[in-house]
């Protein structure tokens, strides 16, 4: 066996580490962590630490680690056909089963699944489809994207550029000129404190509309965003906000593209964000929680307003010329299957929503009193906790203060991983939907303690 040296050297000797502060990683400063294993909302490392995975690695792990009825799927898959292709026609049985079982669970106006790898290159097609489509409906001026500052889509060349997060744009030329971005939905966040919920979602609208308006609706094909905000900060969206999007986007024919690569098979405590927010999406991008991560797959879900102009265009036009080599891979489509399978034998959709209630109900009691922390917020199993500097002004703290890191820092001394979310002071937590009330409490009570020490 490799010794923790060994493999420390040839990790900064060979490894290039996605989203790392390459240079300090590779002095040794930043911590690194060779996982060994697994199981349940625990994992553990190569030091002997047990940690609770308070964020299920990257929201994915959604039936938590370990589940052997996944992997003898997979196993199984391998061992009869690891690979044929998706294209011209063919398939396998699990791809069209699995096919099958999203186009079930999704909401009843969606008709077709194209399968990908991650969820960036899920959305990469949703462009394109979006495109395609409005060429073949006869206006080629109709493509600019619209999606919203602090939206999370990927960090592809096009869906980096719908990414409004600064970080993933600077010095990487993005983001393109088609995306055009439009306010956050972040109550907590608004510009004037007087505010209620409801004149904010007014104020978004009227951003939205004005961008509209300036660019021109016959410039504007779709609109993309996440049901919940993720990564730009775990933000449930102000009162009536997606009844009145969606008011704006139908009247100007402008598509909408729901992200649930976070959202969809259960973590708000409904199979899809879209069900829970009543949000008619003409594309639903799925990723993470379509597998829980035990083997790498995506999906873009179709509707079938989209869908029939896609296959007139090939009567049009000949075969669409998009694919990749690894569409609907057999092993992702095996782990695909078995994780569905186990969601509903597990109950975990139900269990999103009610332990994700007593979980956020649980966190916001334990921290809504202390004196740096401005808002603890969530839907089913995603939680945010944001510090500010001083509450009653709302002043935040500088990005440099770098607080939620440390207070990330001391939670993981504590045996329990959140995530330092990247603006800076939002600490956030989305842990397997197999979470129990007694981990739960463990998270909360960690939590509490580690905010305690850091201020
Ligand atoms: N869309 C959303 C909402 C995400 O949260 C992510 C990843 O976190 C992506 C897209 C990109 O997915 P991937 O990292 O699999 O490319």
């Amino acid at each position: 066996m490799l010794t923790n040296d060994q493999l420390d050297k040839w990790d900064r000797e060979n490894f290039f580490h996605p989203s790392t502060h390459l240079a300090q990683h590779a002095r040794g400063e930043s911590p690194s962590r060779i996982v060994t294993g697994g199981e349940g909302v625990f994992i553990e490392d190569r030091d002997g630490n047990r940690l609770l995975d308070a964020f299920a690695g990257l929201y994915c792990v959604n039936v938590g680690y370990g589940r052997t009825e996944i992997a003898e799927a997979i196993a199984a898959q391998a061992k009869e056909l690891a690979y044929y292709h998706a294209y011209v026609g063919h398939g396998t049985e699990t791809s069209i089963t699995l096919a099958k079982m999203v186009v079930e669970r999704a909401p009843s106006n969606m008709s077709k699944v194209y399968f990908g790898l991650g969820g960036s290159d899920a959305n990469e097609t949703n462009v394109k489809l979006v495109w395609y489509y409005n060429n073949i409906l006869g206006r080629p001026e109709k493509k600019k994207i619209i999606s919203r500052w602090r939206g999370y889509h990927g960090s592809g060349l096009m869906t980096g550029s719908l990414t409004g997060l600064e970080l993933f744009h600077k010095k990487f030329d993005l983001p393109f000129a088609q995306v055009l971005h439009t306010e956050a939905p972040y109550y907590f966040r608004r510009p004037e404190l007087d505010m209620t919920e409801a004149e904010f979602t007014a104020h978004c609208v009227a951003e939205l509309e004005e961008l509209i308006a300036n660019e021109g609706a016959d410039t504007i094909a779709a609109f993309i965003a996440e049901p919940v905000l993720g990564t730009g900060g775990i933000v449930p969206p102000p009162a009536g906000y997606w009844k009145e999007i969606q008011r704006v986007l139908k009247k100007h024919d402008i598509l909408m593209i729901a992200d649930e690569v976070v959202t969809g098979f259960g973590r708000l405590g409904t199979m899809f964000g879209s069900d829970h927010y009543g949000i008619e999406a003409d594309i639903i991008t799925i990723a993470k929680g379509l597998t829980s991560a035990y083997a790498p797959l995506s999906g873009s879900i179709i509707s079938k307003k989209v869908w029939e102009v896609l296959e007139r265009g090939t009567d049009e036009n000949g075969p669409i010329g998009h694919g990749w080599t690894y569409s609907a891979h057999p092993i992702g489509a095996a782990a695909g299957v078995a994780n569905l399978k186990l969601i509903d034998e597990m109950g975990l959709v139900a269990n999103a929503r009610e332990t994700g209630a007593y979980f956020n109900e649980a966190m916001r009691t334990a921290l809504a009193g202390h004196a740096k922390v401005g808002d603890v917020r969530g839907e089913g199993l995603l939680c945010a906790v944001e510090f500010v500097d001083d509450k009653a002004s709302r002043r935040f703290f500088d990005p440099s203060a770098k607080v939620g890191p440390a207070v990330a820092s001391a939670l993981l001394k504590r045996g329990v991983i959140g995530r330092a979310m990247p603006q800076g002071d939002i600490l956030g937590f989305a842990p397997p939907l197999c979470l129990t009330r007694a981990e739960a409490d463990r998270i909360v009570e960690e939590t509490r303690a580690a905010v305690t020490e850091v201020f």
